[in-house]
């Protein structure tokens, strides 16, 4: 009898994920079916798509805003009630994606593909997969009519990747109490594997600061037939050659330091004992050297600044009148981009190359890795992958986490949708998250909302 029973208990259990799945899959595809690229796509009928399903599923009307400041960049926010015994807990993904011309796939990026156990089509890792996770777990709460401890709040926003009208920097200057949270979650935090062994799941507390600098040279010329020795791009060139040959010096913070510490027990070899070392005090000069030869590692040990465009003159007959450059530099959290600005002056070492900041960065400070929420990620990561540590990470690029934490809304960087640490298609051709994946990361996401809920 009680085999039959629990028996029974399982097939239902079964069922249960089945439907959740195809529910999951329906969203994911209409996402990604939905063209949401700055140039030719429109972020607002994927909000609108998720707002009518959230109002099928029960959600009342008043709960759920589509808005933004243009026609095509359409953000939804949505609130789902709880008692108000805490406060609210956002959950945030963009709804935007890079752009994806069709001559360079293998199949139509606009099209879910599901191909030997992977869903294909631009978004389906950044950021699709936790938008439709997100909203797949706001309608299963609601069937289980669920209560609660504080409101959670959906917010799929626009121009993450591109465009002027980035939604959440939008919501946060134009309706902040509509998406005022104790914390976020977002993505950015890394679920890995290698070899096809489950590696380890990162969380996402920090990220480095974004800033450009146009560097140019500016020169009477003339007629390249009588050349002068003050060329301005022989300035500009040697003044590269100079800032190619330097490196910022060796920093770590809380959350990188942790890093080299948890993955030392995971590598092997000379790299173990290097991650081992760097975190020495001083760090231990040999290992930083090798270190630094890796791009990934380098990036966590130190700010960055790199060549990355570079224009001059207007004729193959005349000394060039101008040379310019654009350097980009990925500042360690703390580093100040006026500093950084005139390092950079001290390294060029040429006062004909001016140094100008492009645009205005956008520092922000670790969220703090509270216990409260490290947890329960923990806890949740072990019961599904045993063994595979939670690790913080600093990303090495930037996502809309920087506003909210800006705004005193700390930003939490997880995901639970395990990609090869050797294939990640983000931005790519061929962008793809494995099936068995997706599904893994749906109940992930869903427990999560719960245990940070309850
Ligand atoms: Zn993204």
């Amino acid at each position: 009898m009680i085999s039959r029973f629990i028996i029974s208990l399982m097939l239902f259990a079964l069922a249960e994920d089945e439907s959740l799945n195809q529910l999951a899959r329906a969203i994911y595809k209409q996402l990604i079916e939905i063209n949401t690229t700055d140039s030719a796509g429109n972020t607002t009928a994927a909000a609108e798509a998720m707002a009518e399903r959230l109002k099928a599923a029960g959600f009342p009307e008043s709960d759920i805003q589509v808005l933004g400041p243009d026609p095509r960049k359409g953000n939804l926010v949505a609130r789902y009630r709880g008692n108000n015994r805490r406060k609210p807990l956002l959950l945030l993904a963009h709804l935007d994606v890079v752009e994806a011309p069709r001559e360079d796939w293998s199949g139509d990026p606009f099209k879910l593909t599901e191909k030997d156990g992977y869903f294909y089509g631009r978004g389906t890792t950044d950021d699709k997969a936790m938008a439709a996770v997100w909203v797949t777990t706001f309608i299963r709460l609601r069937q289980e009519d669920y209560k609660p401890d504080r409101d959670l709040i959906l917010a799929l926003t626009a121009d993450e990747e591109a465009g002027d009208h980035n939604g959440v920097d939008w919501l946060l200057k134009n309706h902040h109490d509509l998406i005022d949270a104790d914390f976020a979650l977002n993505e950015g935090g890394e679920s890995l594997t290698k070899d096809g062994k489950y590696l380890l799941n990162a969380v996402q507390p920090s990220e480095k600061v974004y800033q450009s600098f146009r560097l140019e040279v500016r020169n009477p010329g003339g007629h390249s037939s009588r050349p002068v020795k003050d060329n301005a791009i022989y300035h500009l060139a040697e003044g590269l050659v100079r800032l190619s040959r330097y490196q910022f010096p060796v920093r770590l913070t809380e959350v990188t330091a942790g890093y080299f510490q948890s993955m030392a027990l995971l590598e092997t070899g000379q790299l173990a004992a290097d991650m081992k070392a760097v975190i020495k005090n001083p760090p231990d000069k040999a290992a930083v050297a090798r270190l630094s030869a890796l791009p990934y590692e380098n990036a966590l040990l130190r700010s960055t600044c790199v060549a990355t465009r570079l224009e001059s003159g207007h004729a193959d007959n005349a000394l060039p009148q101008t040379a310019r450059a654009v350097v980009n530099c990925r500042l360690l959290p703390g580093d100040s981009p006026v500093e950084v600005r005139s390092r950079l002056m001290r390294i060029l070492d040429d006062s004909t190359i001016t140094v100008t900041p492009i645009g205005e960065a956008n520092p922000s400070d670790p969220s703090p890795i509270r216990p409260d929420i490290i947890s329960p990620i923990e806890q949740i990561t072990s019961q599904m992958w045993p063994g595979v540590p939670v690790i913080p990470v600093m990303s090495t690029g930037a996502t809309d986490g920087l506003y909210l934490r800006n705004a005193g809304i700390p930003t939490y960087g997880v995901s639970g949708f395990f990609e090869d640490i050797n294939d990640t298609r983000a931005h790519g051709r061929d962008e793809r998250l494995g099936v068995k994946q997706f599904y893994q990361g749906r109940e992930f996401l869903y427990r999560l909302v719960k245990a940070l809920s309850s």
